[in-house]
């Protein structure tokens, strides 16, 4: 990862290096900043986004769910988005735009609020779990579970969320991990630290439901959609923990991890130890999206330089 020349900052491109906050910013005390995280492929055509205006939709909705201010309408986000990669000229990056109460006082809810600040860098970014995207991700099940639904609301990709993650990811990274999937507050399968997770058992497509504590990824409806494509059944259902010890393949999505396969849970060897058929195939259907391989039918990729 590397920083690149620019970025955006309340309402203007900027050089990296000119966008600093102050150490009262209330997001560094409180948590309370939502954000998002985008890729930009290059594709035959040019560099594109893909599913820019869900993102942003989701931006907009964890905003709303912490009642964040967010002082720029989603077309301008959208713009501002396109604008920051043709600044870099980037033809590919991973995106992440913030939103975040800003310096105004201390406390818990400051007398007239704080400032809202919007920020989105652009970095250059390859496979988040290396190589594993091939080989598959050795995975432990956490000790930490993920916050009850009536504790924080797991639908927002809010900044506090990420100490669960932090909690789940420190401890797989101390065992020797690649990644932790966590269980949600029944004792169920939720999600990984950063990914949602999918299962195979006889040919179909598991997912635990968009209730188990998990964020609402776009990576996972873009699998479901590509699955119910390609006829390959779907089911999203409670899951126990013991499902992962029996699948025959096992991957986790999210817009940083693709689709990446898991080879192996608890020391646990996933089917032969080897990315699976279907896992195979939905990984051929997303990523021909990216080099003109599957026909984007459904406006996923907006290109950059068409704007
Ligand atoms: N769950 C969590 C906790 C995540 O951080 C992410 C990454 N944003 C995901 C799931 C996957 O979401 P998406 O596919 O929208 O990136």
């Amino acid at each position: 990862m590397s920083n690149t020349s620019f970025l955006w900052h309340n309402g203007r491109i900027k050089p990296w290096a000119d966008a600093s906050v102050h150490v009262s910013t209330h997001a560094l005390h409180y948590g309370s900043s939502v954000f998002e995280g985008e890729r930009v492929y290059a594709t035959p055509q040019g560099p594109a986004y893909f599913r820019l205006a869900e993102h942003t939709r989701r931006l907009f909705e964890s905003a709303a769910i912490y009642e964040i201010e967010i002082g720029y309408s989603e077309d301008e986000i959208n713009a501002a988005c396109m604008e920051l990669i043709r600044a870099n000229a980037m033809r590919s990056a991973y995106v992440r735009p913030i939103v975040f109460r800003g310096a105004g006082g201390l406390g818990v809810l400051p007398k007239g609020g704080s400032p809202v600040e919007v920020a989105i860098m652009a970095l250059d970014w390859g496979a988040y779990l290396g190589d594993a995207v091939e080989k598959g991700a050795d995975v432990c099940v956490s000790s930490w579970h993920r916050p009850a639904p009536n504790t924080l609301p797991s639908w927002a990709k809010a900044g506090g969320n990420y100490l669960s993650s932090q909690l789940i990811g420190l401890e797989a990274r101390r065992g020797g991990y690649d990644e932790g999937i966590a269980l949600g507050h029944n004792g169920l399968l939720s999600e990984g630290a950063g990914e949602n997770l999918f299962l195979v058992k006889r040919g179909k497509l598991l997912t635990p439901p968009s209730s188990a504590g998990i964020l609402a990824g776009i990576t996972r409806d873009s699998v479901l959609t590509l699955a119910a494509d390609l006829g390959i059944a779907v089911e999203e259902r409670d899951l126990p923990r013991e499902a992962l010890y029996t699948a025959d393949e096992v991957f986790m999505t999210g817009t940083a991890a693709e689709i990446t396969p898991v080879r192996s849970v608890d020391r646990k060897v996933v089917g032969p130890g080897t990315p699976g058929p279907i896992t195979r195939q939905l990984q051929q259907a997303f990523f021909g999206l990216f080099d003109g391989r599957t026909e984007d039918r459904w406006g996923w990729l907006s290109l950059i330089n068409a704007v």
